[in-house]
Order: C-alpha cells, then structure tokens, then sequence
C-alpha cells in the first residue's frame, strides 16, 4: 500500500513509519519540521520506498497544492501540536496545528479519493474525570485547548465519515513514552539533570499521577486495531489499566542518570494550566478486540527513561 504519514519527523511519527516500512509499505512522510527531526527518520531516510516531504499541513493552500507524488491508499493522521503548555499560552497554536491539520488533511483526502484515516488522539479530550475513564463515559469536556482541537479533530472525522470517508480509527492516546521523544516531563528531566546534575525541579508537587505507555507498545496496538477493528468509526483507549506517578518518575531518572541528585517540587498538583492531574483508562473495549499493554507504566518509564537517557548523553 501506499501510505500517507504526518507529522513523520515526529515522536511517534517515525516510529510508525519504522514500523510500517517493515510491513513492506510505500510511504510518504509529511511534515514542517517544527517539532520533528530528520535524526529521527534516520533509518527511514536510507530506504528507497520512503519519501519525506517538508510542508506545512495547516496552510490554506494544503488541500490543492499538495502532491503526494503517488496514488495513497490510507493516511496517518500523527502531526500536531505536542506543547500542551504553550497552547494555554497560545490558542492560536493548537487551533493552527492540532486542529487546521486535521481539517486540511480531510480536505486533501476528499479530494483524491483516499478512503482511509487513522488518527492520534488522546486522553486530554476527556478533560477532568473521577473514574477510570470507558470511551462513550461522560461528558467530553477537555481543560487544554490541545485537548478541544484534538476532540473537534474527532468530531470532523466523524463527519466526514458520516458523508464521504470510507473508515476512521480514533486512537487515543495516554502519555507515550520512549526513544526519540521530543517533549513530556521524561524528557524535561533527563534534560534538566544533564544541566545540573545536583538537582532536579520538577513542575507540580510530583502527586500527579497517569498511564504510560511504551511507543514500541502504542504502535503495535494502533496496527493491531487497524488490521482488527471493524466499524466504520473505530475509537479506542490505547494504554496500560494502570498508572504512575510524577514522583516516582522523577525518582527514575534521578536513579538512572545523576544519584544522590536532591529534587525539589513544586506547591500545586498540577504541572501547568490544562494538565490533568489524575486518570486512569479503561482498556476493556481495546482488550475485547485482542490487545493489552504487555508493559505496565512502571516498566515502560524505566525502559524510556534508559533510552532516552542514551540519546542525551
Ligand atoms: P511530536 O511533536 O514529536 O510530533 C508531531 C509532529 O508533527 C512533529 O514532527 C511536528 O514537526 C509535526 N507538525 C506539527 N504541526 C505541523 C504542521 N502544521 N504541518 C506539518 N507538520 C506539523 O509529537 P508526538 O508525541 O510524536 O505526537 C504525535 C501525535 O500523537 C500528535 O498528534 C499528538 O497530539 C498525539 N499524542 C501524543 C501523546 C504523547 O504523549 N506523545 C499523547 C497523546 C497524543
């Protein structure tokens, strides 16, 4: 198949596109390079059936000019704003990125036909919730602007696959962790104890506490539901039953990368405006299908905080 992939340079971008270039698909990568990088796309960049293209997806211009140089069969939909906090800061950013991307991306697709969409969601559409969160559970009020562009990226899909899109897998995501990350609180202290290995502040009063999920596990179970899932509009919880905490996170890093480093916390407990302090998911819908997380979030923050400890030496 030929596949379409934005946001390629990113995170989770190249990770699937690794992986589906070891399916033996033709792809074509997208992406502004904001945020992504080609380092990340190192080993795709060396095979002959991947292609990377450097364009913004948000500009008006997207859906008529762009040429995909080839007929695509499916489209990833992975680029987006992942600086949650600059948002609050800026809701022009995750109107222009998180949202105008999706749009466009329909819009292009409409236009030549393409029938097939699989999207990066996540969990901050649920916004605040006191219960481990079923998808068709409560009502769908996020606290980040992100989390409102990504749930009215949700919307336009359904829309679309009410008028014109043959199928739609909606993957929702919990903070995904792992080699190549280009942002989260893993990152930010790695990075923060490689300036001062005396000491680590971390943003919030460390009781935060949340799923994580290993990329290598996250795209296995996005292909998983893509090879398995059959409605027209799929949506899914992707993560692990369980959670961690930021203390305990911190705590890793510490261990791993600078012992005997003091951390110090902040007074709230939340890292930011528009940080969900507490969740934990229901993965029954997703373990019905046939897939759970073999990594709890402890032992995927153990083995990302190794990576990326690595990739910043
Ligand atoms: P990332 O920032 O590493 O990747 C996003 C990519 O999109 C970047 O390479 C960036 O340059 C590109 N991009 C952004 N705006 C663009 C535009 N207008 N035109 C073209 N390219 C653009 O982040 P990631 O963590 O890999 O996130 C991938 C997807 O997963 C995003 O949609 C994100 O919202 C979603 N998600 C990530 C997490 C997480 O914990 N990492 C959690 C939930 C959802």
């Amino acid at each position: 198949m030929n596949i379409l992939v934005t946001g390629a340079a990113g995170f989770i971008g190249s990770h699937l596109v690794d992986a589906l270039l070891a399916r033996g698909h033709r792809i074509v990568g997208i992406d502004n390079l904001s945020l992504g990088t080609r380092e990340n796309l190192k080993g795709a960049l060396a095979d002959p059936s991947f292609t990377l293209i450097e364009r913004d997806i948000a500009s008006e211009g997207f859906p008529d000019s762009f040429d995909a140089g080839c007929q695509i069969d499916r489209v990833w939909h992975m680029a987006a704003n992942s600086d949650i906090p600059a948002g609050i800061d800026d809701p022009r950013i995750d109107f222009k990125d998180t949202f105008l991307t999706t749009f466009r991306v329909l819009a292009w697709m409409r236009k030549h036909g393409v029938q097939r969409l699989a999207f990066a969601s996540t969990s901050a559409v649920y916004g605040v919730r006191d219960k481990p969160i079923e998808e068709d559970s409560g009502p769908m009020l996020p606290i980040s602007n992100y989390g409102a562009m990504k749930l009215a990226s949700e919307g336009c899909i359904s829309a679309a696959a009410e008028a014109w899109l043959g199928r739609a897998d909606i993957f929702r995501f919990p903070n995904v962790i792992g080699s190549r990350a280009t942002h989260g609180a893993l990152f930010d202290f790695v990075r923060r104890l490689r300036r001062n290995p005396l000491q680590l502040e971390v943003l919030g009063d460390g009781t935060q506490q949340k799923p994580y999920l290993h990329v290598g596990n996250l795209v296995e179970a996005m292909l998983f539901i893509a090879d398995h899932a059959k409605d027209k509009l799929n949506y899914f919880n992707v993560g692990p039953e369980d959670d961690v905490s930021v203390r305990a996170m911190a705590e890793e890093v510490v261990a791993q990368t600078a012992p005997g480093a003091k951390i110090v916390y902040g007074a709230d407990n939340r890292g930011w405006v528009g940080d969900v302090p507490k969740f934990r998911y229901s993965t029954a819908k997703l373990r019905k299908l046939g897939w759970g997380a073999q990594m709890s979030s402890a032992d995927a923050v153990r083995l990302a905080v190794r990576e990326i400890a690595a990739e910043n030496p």
